[in-house]
């Protein structure tokens, strides 16, 4: 390495950085080792994102690894589906766990076999209690637990009972082992805590082999420590559990000793990130399945046509921290854009179409000018684009009576066509009901390319779609898929679903260059906002779907919102 071993190159600085720097510099850490630890029961979201680019991303940083670990300890919400599509999305983030892919289950051997160890030292016995028992003897906050009467059983009786409780003596619930701590502990997680449970289900990996499980407890730290893990790095939710892990730690012969540290997980506005409502979510109906691209997954954002460039740099920008606050969407936005700006090439597309004739214009006669890829990258070149005398233009780029600051069309004013002519306003053909239906314009032939010979100015440029190569497009426009800032905060966040969150346009208009649009590869729409072919494409028909608009028609909304008082939510805001 060319840098020194303790310094993270891109300089990041927060208190994980810190630990992992000062582990390193004092020798207690050789090789940081971290874990991004999804358990295959879901399709991973944008918090996951944050996790990934912490773990990937210290380990990267500091000249480490990270592993890909199955947390597969629940048969019964497991699936082969979630699998594959969790290592697809860490593969898109960006992320590469070269040969440490690991599960949880390919330990169930040693895991059983240090639930023998434990039973042995006198650190875990078979409790008959039923699950309602347990937790009523479980205690509260305030009031300390109730010893289970199996608790004092002896060690030969624990140690047959697990045994058959291997072999399937036993039916679902029967039977559990715990480790024997404290019942009196003001740490629940340290009232014996259940390591097994008994589950006749068919696992994933390991079919019909087991029909006993480890907790996720149990599991977790130790394939931390099988796998030779320095920094387990998860969620505050599980400080709690700390002592828990630690106690399994230093009571077995682990092969190494790993060390748990919690950071906030990722709350993002007008979003929810609880697998449990996103699997409601999709369930219920409520979105068209896992990848819809108003769901805040991997998989979802992805197919919105947001590149992970976009996800890596927002969650450099939200940083890492230990107290728990809402992200502003708006953020998110603000990077989408960022990122797209520089790569997405320049389109034109007519959303709302209103049909132009240009009177002077030949009948018949089309030409191409040249229009600009990319500004932002001159490498991206140019390409033609096909004018006619009959074109479409935005429906509210005219008003029939404009007010002061509106300066596209209006009748008798002259405005610029991208990349084309000056062109004015003639009349307004209207329908019976008064609707304008059609533009009578003229053009001026010397304003070829966009500029007038005598240097009279025009005000307004807008987009514009010949009629004679236009190809007939359906456009999905994306909203939040909540109303509230933080979804669920005065009751079932169901309520607060976004009835508008999606609006299907079926008679926009784009220009020719986009006939055969590869999905995901992102667009930009002039004057409108990122776009990208939806995979429901086809190539009579297009689809795409509005990544993020040009500006955030939210932003001054959001500006103006409060979240909630009462919670300790702070907002970032993408201008900040
Ligand atoms: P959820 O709470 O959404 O159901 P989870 O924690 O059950 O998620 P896992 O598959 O267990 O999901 O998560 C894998 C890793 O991602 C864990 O280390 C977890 O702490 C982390 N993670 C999950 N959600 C977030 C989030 N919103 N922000 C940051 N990290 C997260
Ligand atoms: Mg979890």
């Amino acid at each position: 390495m060319s840098q020194t071993e303790t310094e993270a190159p891109a300089g990041k600085r927060d208190f994980i950085r810190d630990i992992v720097r000062a582990d390193l510099a004092a020798g207690r850490t050789q090789t940081v080792v971290t874990r991004f630890p999804p358990e295959p029961n879901g399709y991973l979201h944008i918090g996951h994102a944050k996790s990934m680019c912490l773990n990937f991303g210290v380990a990267q940083e500091f000249g480490g690894r990270c592993h890909l670990r199955f947390d597969d300890t629940n048969p019964i919400k497991e699936e082969m589906e979630f699998i594959d599509a969790i290592q697809t999305d860490v593969r898109w983030m960006g992320f590469d766990w070269g040969r440490h892919l690991y599960y949880a289950s390919d330990n169930f051997e040693l895991l059983y076999d240090w639930g023998e160890h434990l039973i042995r030292a006198g650190k875990a016995y078979v409790d008959d209690l039923s699950p309602d028992e347990i937790r009523a003897y479980r205690g509260t906050l305030t009031e300390p637990g109730k010893e289970s009467p199996y608790r004092t059983r002896s060690v030969d009786e624990s140690l047959d009972l697990f045994r058959r409780m291997r072999a399937g003596e036993f039916p679902n619930g029967e039977r559990v082992l715990r480790a024997k701590i404290d019942m009196a502990s003001g740490n629940i997680n340290l009232r014996d805590p259940v390591l097994y449970r008994i589950l006749h289900a068919p696992h994933p990996r390991t079919g019909d082999t087991w029909c006993i499980y480890p907790t996720y407890d149990y599991a977790h730290g130790e394939s931390d420590a099988i796998e030779g893990v320095t920094h387990s790095i998860c969620t505050l939710e599980f400080e709690d559990h700390r002592p828990l892990y630690d106690w399994l730690i230093d009571n077995l012969p682990v092969p190494s000793r790993p060390r748990q540290y919690e950071f906030a997980r990722l709350n993002l506005s007008y979003t929810v990130l609880s697998k449990r409502r996103l699997i409601q979510l999709v369930d219920e109906g409520h979105v068209n399945g896992w990848d819809d691209p108003r769901m805040p997954t991997i998989c979802g954002l992805r197919r919105r046509g947001v590149p992970p460039a976009a996800l890596r740099d927002f969650c450099d920008r939200i940083g890492v921290a230990k107290a728990d606050n809402l992200v502003e969407v708006g953020l998110l936005d603000h990077c989408i854009r960022e990122a797209l700006n520089l790569t997405a090439p320049r389109r034109m597309a007519v959303l709302h179409p209103l049909k132009v004739v240009i009177e002077n214009y030949p009948e018949g006669r089309t030409e191409e000018l040249e229009a600009i890829n990319n500004p932002e990258d001159p490498a991206a070149g140019t390409r033609p684009v096909t004018f006619s005398r009959e074109i479409y233009i935005e429906r509210d780029d005219f008003m029939e009576e404009p007010p002061k600051k509106f300066f596209r069309l209006a009748p008798g004013r002259e405005v610029r066509l991208r990349y084309a002519y000056f062109v004015t306003c003639r009349e307004a053909v209207k329908d019976e009901s008064g609707e304008v239906i059609e533009l009578r314009c003229t053009y001026d032939p010397a304003t070829r390319g966009g500029n007038a010979p005598d240097g009279r100015k025009v005000k307004g440029t807008i987009h514009w779609v010949s009629t004679a190569t236009a190809v007939a497009a359906e456009v999905r426009l994306y909203d939040h898929l909540f109303t509230e800032p933080v979804p669920g905060a005065g009751g079932d966040y169901r309520d607060g679903i976004n009835p508008d969150s999606l609006t299907v346009l079926t008679d926009c208009v784009a220009e020719a260059a986009l006939r055969d649009a590869a999905p995901g590869a992102p667009v930009q729409f002039e004057r409108q906002g990122y776009f990208c072919a939806d995979s429901d494409s086809t190539a009579e028909r297009p689809v795409f779907n509005r990544t993020v608009a040009l500006r955030d028609s939210w932003a001054k909304i959001q500006a103006k919102a409060e979240v909630k008082a009462g919670t300790d939510y702070t907002v970032k805001r993408a201008d900040a």
